[in-house]
C-alpha cells in the first residue's frame, strides 16, 4: 500500500499528476485554496501501483509517493 504524499505550498494545481495516473487513484479535492489551486489528494490507493508516475511528472515537485516499506526504513537507531 502506497501514500501519496502533497506539499501543498509547492503544488499549482494543474492536474498534471492526476491526468498521468494509470490507475485513478488519485483526484482533484473539489475545492479551491487561498491561493486559487486546487489541489490534488488521495482518490483509491488501493489501486496505486507506485508507479510513481505522478511524482516524475510534477513540474514543482510537489509529491512523493511513499511505501510502507520506506516508512519502516526510516532509521530509529544511532550508529
Ligand atoms: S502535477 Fe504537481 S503541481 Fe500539478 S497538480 Fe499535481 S502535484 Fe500539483
Ligand atoms: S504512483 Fe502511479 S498509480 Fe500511484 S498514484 Fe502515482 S501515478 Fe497513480
Amino acid at each position: 500500500m502506497y501514500t501519496f504524499c502533497l506539499n501543498p505550498s509547492y503544488c499549482k494545481g494543474c492536474g498534471i499528476c492526476i491526468d498521468v495516473c494509470p490507475k485513478g487513484a488519485i483526484k482533484s479535492c473539489g475545492r479551491i485554496d487561498a491561493k486559487g489551486h486546487e489541489l490534488p489528494e488521495e482518490h483509491d490507493m488501493t489501486r496505486c501501483t507506485g508507479c510513481k508516475l505522478c511524482e516524475i511528472v510534477c513540474p514543482d515537485f510537489a509529491i512523493a509517493i511513499a511505501s510502507e516499506e520506506s516508512a519502516e526504513e526510516v532509521p530509529n537507531e544511532e550508529k
